[in-house]
C-alpha cells in the first residue's frame, strides 16, 4: 500500500456527496484525511475558516493563483473561485496519509488527468434531477433562486459523468456510503 493517494469524489450539488465524505473518511483503514479548499464565497452558517474551507477574498484567490499556489482552480458560481492548494496535498501526503477531494466536476476531471494512476475519480450521481430538487429544498441552507442556479447546473454536470474511473448512483444513502467505501478500499490497498 502507498500511501498519499488522491481520491476525487465530484458530483452536481446535493446528490449527498458532503454527506457520504463524511461517512468515510472516519473508517481509520483508509487513512483518509479531507484536502480543505479555498474559496471566495461567503461561509454558510456554521462553516469555520480552516475547517470547511480557507475562506478568502478575491484579492487573496488571484493572489494564490499568480503565485502558482493552486493545483486546481474553478469559478464554480459566477464571481465565486474553489480551488485546491498545493501546500494542502503536501501536508496531507506527508502525514502518509490519502487525500480525499470534493470539488466540481471540471476539477474532478482536471486533477485526474494530472495525477493519473495516483488518483481515483468517483462521480456522485442523484436518482434524478427532480430528486435533486427535493432534496436542495429540505437542506434549506440555500435560496431559491441559488437552488434554480444549482439544478440548472446539474444537468450539465451529469454529462461530466462518463470522464470518471468510476460513477456511483446515490439513491439509498447507506448502500452508496458502502459502494465508494469499497471503491476507496479497493484503491488504497492495491
Ligand atoms: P459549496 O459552495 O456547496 O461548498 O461547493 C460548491 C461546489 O464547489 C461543490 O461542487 C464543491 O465540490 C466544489 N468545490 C469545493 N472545493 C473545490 C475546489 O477546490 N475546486 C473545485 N474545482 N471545486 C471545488
Amino acid at each position: 500500500m502507498t500511501p498519499g493517494k488522491l481520491i476525487i469524489i465530484s458530483a452536481p450539488s446535493g446528490c449527498g456527496k458532503s454527506t457520504i465524505i463524511g461517512e468515510i473518511i472516519k473508517n481509520p483503514d483508509l487513512r483518509l484525511e479531507f484536502s480543505i479548499s479555498a474559496t471566495t464565497r461567503e461561509p454558510r452558517r456554521g462553516e469555520v475558516d480552516g475547517v470547511n474551507y480557507y475562506f478568502l477574498t478575491t484579492e487573496q484567490f488571484e493572489k494564490a493563483i499568480k503565485n502558482d499556489e493552486l493545483v486546481e482552480y474553478e469559478e464554480v458560481y459566477a464571481g465565486r473561485y474553489y480551488g485546491t492548494l498545493k501546500s494542502e496535498i503536501a501536508r496531507i501526503q506527508a502525514e502518509g496519509k490519502n487525500v480525499i477531494l470534493d470539488i466540481d466536476v471540471k476539477g474532478g476531471v482536471n486533477v485526474k488527468e494530472k495525477y493519473g494512476d495516483a488518483a481515483l475519480s468517483i462521480f456522485i450521481q442523484p436518482p434524478s434531477i427532480e430528486t435533486l430538487r427535493h432534496r436542495l429544498l429540505s437542506r434549506g441552507t440555500d435560496s431559491i433562486e441559488a437552488i434554480n442556479q444549482r439544478v440548472g447546473k446539474a444537468a450539465f454536470e451529469l454529462t461530466f459523468a462518463e470522464r470518471f474511473d468510476r460513477v456511483v448512483v446515490n439513491d439509498i444513502l447507506r448502500e452508496a456510503v458502502d459502494e465508494v467505501e469499497k471503491i476507496i478500499k479497493d484503491f488504497v490497498n492495491a
